[in-house]
């Protein structure tokens, strides 16, 4: 166990590593960021802010030095990084972890090899492959890239009408690839779930999420479904954290299926963005308990005080004038967090609000009103 007074490393300086760092302060951690670029919204919180490539072993070297304990809060990380560093310095989750849910081919064959239910798919690394993989699969279905994808980049839907395979093959740029059938789902929905060294695992309430642009818009808690497919959402977070010896937190990404089955979309071992509102609805946030799990502190409750609903805020909302911020401000019952990224630009995450309420319908509502005002 590391006490608090200990120093806790990111690698990464994006507003995953900033929650973790406030978090981490909170505890009375010291926080030392390792992120390429420099004034990252993480740096801005850190007690160090080392700006470095991730293949510089040199620097690798000094944040192994800074810090008691390493993780990381993206999973483009290069693995390699996280190799060098395990040997310095504890890290967690273990690379291994990293490895599999940075890469989609791997991480459908950790999930099928497991008894997890997810999609059906095929990898494709020729024209010849994704012609089997059709018959195989069938259309509707999504073309993904097997390394590095996230919020919908690397993506490409083929239905009944797009028979001309060659095409398709050639716009995706021959990249190796996993074809997915189309999952007819009713929702979205993530379980995020932290495990420690000592055998604690925990899952936080399911968050029911809503998308525009392949990027997370609302996450509605509680979500609204059955509480007995909310207890099999946690369960097989449970299960997967388990299998993967996690030690760390881990967002598990679920599709409920129209004929009510869930199956897993996707895993991101880290803090995730639709486990924020944790922050002002939980006895513990998500960053806390990331903290708590990967210096062995005993895990924290995950009780949500009440419903949520939280909304990100894009680099869109600054177009044409700074957002009216004024209306969540004002709002006893919404909270504004901000990253502190000095450049808005289109898509990118600048902040999120959250909306308390006595129902998760009546958080929705509020959220959807708040954000037109904003
Ligand atoms: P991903 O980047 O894999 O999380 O995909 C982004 C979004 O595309 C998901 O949140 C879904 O809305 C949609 N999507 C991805 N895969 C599938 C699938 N197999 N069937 C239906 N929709 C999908």
């Amino acid at each position: 166990m590391l006490d608090p007074g200990s120093t806790i490393g990111v690698l990464g300086g994006g507003q995953l590593g900033r929650m973790t760092g406030q978090a981490a302060r909170t505890l009375g951690y010291g926080f030392t960021v390792y992120e390429p670029q420099t004034k990252s919204p993480a740096g801005h919180v850190a007690d160090l802010e080392i700006n470095a490539s991730y293949s510089d072993e040199s620097a690798l070297g000094c944040l192994a030095e800074a810090a008691d304990v390493v993780t990381y809060e993206f999973e483009n990380v290069p693995v390699e990084a996280t190799r060098v560093l395990e040997e310095k310095v504890q890290l967690h989750p273990r690379p291994e972890i990293l490895h599999i849910c940075q890469n989609r081919e791997r991480e459908k064959n950790f999930l099928r090899d497991n008894g997890i239910p997810c999609a059906p798919f095929a990898i494709v690394d020729s024209l010849e492959d994704l012609e089997t993989a059709l018959s195989e699969i069938g259309r509707p279905s999504v073309l993904k890239t097997a390394a590095f994808g996230y919020d919908g980049k690397g993506q490409l839907k083929i239905c009944n009408e797009d028979t001309d395979t060659e095409s398709i093959w050639n716009r995706f740029s021959k990249h190796r690839a996993v074809l997915e059938g189309w999952m007819n789902f009713s929702m979205e929905i993530s379980v995020m779930v932290a495990a420690n060294e000592n055998g604690e695992v925990t899952t936080f309430p399911v968050a029911e999420n809503i998308h525009t642009n392949h990027i997370l818009d609302y996450s509605i808690v509680p979500a609204r479904i059955s509480s007995e497919l909310q207890n099999q959402a946690e369960t097989l977070a449970k299960e997967i954290a388990k299998k993967m010896s996690l030690v760390g937190l881990l967002g598990v990404e679920f599709f409920v299926l129209k004929d009510g089955n869930l199956a897993v979309n996707e895993l991101a071992p880290r803090p995730h963005n639709s486990g924020h509102y944790t922050i002002d609805a939980c006895v513990t946030s998500q960053f806390e308990q990331f903290v708590r799990a990967v210096c062995g502190l005993p895990l924290g409750s995950t009780e949500l005080f009440r419903p949520i609903t939280m909304v990100n805020i894009l680099g869109d909302a600054w177009v044409d004038r700074q957002p009216n911020f004024g209306v969540i401000l004002e709002d006893p019952e919404a909270k504004l967090h901000l990253y502190g990224k000095a450049e808005a630009r289109k898509g990118r995450k600048m902040g999120h609000f959250c909306v308390l309420a006595d129902s998760a319908d009546v958080a929705y509502e509020k959220a959807r009103e708040l954000k037109a005002r904003l």
